[in-house]
């Protein structure tokens, strides 16, 4: 498969970055949280907004790493590079004050992704005097804020989920969500060789949702042209100490598509979802029709790694 995934940012420097470094005063790497804003597109229950996303973008060859000692908040910044995905333990804290695992020293690991952009080029453009220059700049710069294109191939079926509207009083936004595999086009210098892969997933909202949930399947191969969401889940969890159930809140990045585009023979044809009307007509009501339980994360305990 050709390998592509290229992301492209222009954004806030919304927090001083921090340069994480060895013993010997030498820089591991650094990360930096950029705020990236998109232009206005329309979801399913046809609100129409303009979004804020702070993306992580983590360097670790010395090139963007060196750049990015002299970034400070409200410097505007363009960096091009690629989607990585990473498994890593989360915390998540006991609500139970009597039990340990409410503290700060303890809580619950539970696996969990964190997903940032390893940046092959950053440059700093301009210092802004405060906040809201730099929402006016990221204003004018809102469709190059926040771009990916991305070729992967799906590891999961697609699902149908129903989000509540955060709104009260707005429906609820059924969308499409699936994951893909995303071959590594760079080798990241610092990370082990047998990782060739990141694992993104994907959110289609709308027409596009549908017919996503309709014609693709494990192994269907799709070219994104698209941006980076960052979205808080709800996770639940039962402490193994106390054996109390909670929920606590996870967050993550995804991507989104405007645009998709499915590689042919990949993909379900006409033919074969008239063929599977006839044969399976209850599969293709629940690739339709049927919720998820849950999104992503809960799912997530299953297993596909990238490291
Ligand atoms: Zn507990």
């Amino acid at each position: 498969m050709a390998r592509h995934n290229a992301a492209s940012l222009y954004g806030q420097v919304c927090k001083e970055p921090a340069i994480v470094r060895d013993n010997l005063g030498e820089i591991i790497y650094s990360m930096c949280y950029i705020k990236t804003l998109r232009g206005v597109r329309r979801v399913e229950n046809g609100v129409n907004y303009l979004r804020y996303d702070k993306i992580l973008v983590l360097a670790k060859d010395k090139e963007t790493y060196s750049k990015m000692v002299d970034w400070h908040v409200n410097d505007m910044v363009e960096i091009k590079g690629m989607f990585a995905t990473k498994n890593v333990d989360k915390v998540a804290y006991c609500p139970n004050q009597d039990c340990p695992n409410s503290h700060k020293e303890h809580g619950i690991a539970k696996p969990g992704t964190i997903c940032f952009v390893v940046p092959i080029f950053a440059e700093k453009i301009k210092t802004l005097e405060d906040n809201n220059a730099c929402i006016d700049d990221l204003y004018a710069h809102r469709e190059v804020s926040n771009q990916i294109y991305a070729l992967g191939e799906l590891v999961r079926e697609p699902k149908k989920i129903k989000v509540s509207a955060k709104e009260e009083g707005k429906p609820s936004i059924t969308l499409t969500q699936y994951q893909i595999a995303l071959d590594r086009k760079y080798k990241v210098k610092t990370d082990p060789p047998e990782i060739k892969s990141d694992y993104p997933w994907v959110k289609s909202y709308g027409a596009m949702g549908k017919e996503d949930r309709l014609r693709l399947h494990t192994g269907s191969v799709v070219f994104i042209d698209g941006y980076i969401q960052r979205r808080k889940v709800s996770r639940k969890t039962v402490c193994p100490l106390c054996g109390q159930a909670f929920e606590w809140s996870d967050d993550n990045l995804e991507l989104v598509p405007y645009d998709i585009e499915y590689m042919p023979h990949t993909f379900y044809s006409d033919a074969m979802l008239e063929q599977m009307a006839k044969d399976n007509p209850e599969e293709l009501k629940q690739r339709l029709y049927i919720d998820a339980a849950t999104e992503q994360f809960d799912t997530l305990e299953e297993g596909l790694s990238s490291n």
